[in-house]
Formats: structure tokens, sequence, C-alpha cells
């Protein structure tokens, strides 16, 4: 049963990313949830921060690891010695630019498959970027995110004023 890495930013996981994952604890032997440290944009949560979330939200998958990684994300999973490289899809609009990382990765290192989960119709729309934004204006995100993410969304928006 493979070994698998599931990348991203996560700033802040939310229920679609949560969704891969644990569909993911189900299907394979181990899940290394791996967080984008070196975000290029400013995150609005610390790297700390978003570890320690999903650390908080995936504390009921025996099978899941959080990890942090920075630089080539194939170097990332050689290192870990991960079978796939697990991406989720959400709309056409992701396609290109997943196909492009996944034909990039598999030049850099073509041992690393990618393999690609669609999301659940309920979570197609979501996006940490619409998440923040809905929270920003004052919109429940209650049922977007676990419930310990949408806390702690509400307490960093408050310190930012
Ligand atoms: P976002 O696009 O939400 O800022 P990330 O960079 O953290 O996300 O995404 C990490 C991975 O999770 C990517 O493969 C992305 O396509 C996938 N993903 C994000 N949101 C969802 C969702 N709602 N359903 C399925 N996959 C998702």
């Amino acid at each position: 049963m493979p070994k698998v890495v599931y990348p991203g930013s996560f700033d802040p996981v939310t229920n679609g990313h949560m969704n891969i994952i644990e569909r993911c604890a189900e299907r394979f032997e181990q899940v290394i949830v791996a967080v984008l440290v070196n975000v290029e944009k400013e995150p609005l949560f610390s790297a700390q921060e978003r570890l320690e979330m999903l650390r908080l939200c995936c504390g009921h998958l025996p099978n899941v690891e959080v990890d942090g990684f920075s630089g080539l994300l194939v170097d990332y999973v050689r290192r870990r010695g991960a079978d796939f490289i697990v991406k989720g899809l959400r709309a056409i609009s992701d396609f290109e630019s997943e196909l492009q990382q996944a034909l990039m990765n598999r030049r850099l290192a073509p041992e690393v498959d990618t393999l690609f989960m669609m999301t659940d119709v309920e979570y197609s729309f979501l996006s940490s970027h619409i998440v923040k934004e809905i929270a920003r204006l004052g919109g429940a995100v209650g049922n977007l995110v676990p419930p310990a993410v949408e806390e702690r969304l509400r307490r960093k928006l408050r310190s930012e004023g």
C-alpha cells in the first residue's frame, strides 16, 4: 500500500482539503500532508500556525502525518520515500496549472507520479482564498472550515483590526 504526499499552502485548511485528506487516509497506507513553508505571497497564517491547525484537524487519523517543507516538492517526496504526490482538483480551471506542475515534476523526478483526486461536489467552490475573503467581510465560514480553524480565523482577523 503506497505512501503519498499531499502538498499545499493550507492558509488555512478548509473542509475541501479535509475531504481529500480523509479519502486518502482510507485508501493509502500513509499520508503526509506537506505544508509549503515559504509561500510566495504573504500568507495570513504563519507556517507554524498552519501546521498546528492541520495537526489539530488530523488528530483522528492515525496514518496521517503533518509536516512542513520548503524547496522543490520532488526533493521532499524523494527524501520521505513516498510513492505519489496527491493533488485535489476542483474545476477545469485547476487542471491547466496542475498539469503543468505534474509534468514538470515528472521531468525532474521520473519515478514520482502525481495522482489527482476529484473534489466532492459540495466543496468544488471552496478555496482558502474565498474563505479568507468571506471571513474578512464578516460572513459565516462555519460550514466551510473545521471548528478549530473558524475560531482561529476569527481571532486572527480581530487582531489584524
Ligand atoms: P487553495 O487553492 O485552497 O489555496 P492549497 O494550495 O492549500 O489551496 O491547495 C492544496 C491542494 O488542495 C491543491 O491540490 C488544491 O487543488 C487542493 N484543494 C484545495 N481546495 C480543494 C477543494 N475544495 N476540494 C478539493 N481539493 C482542493
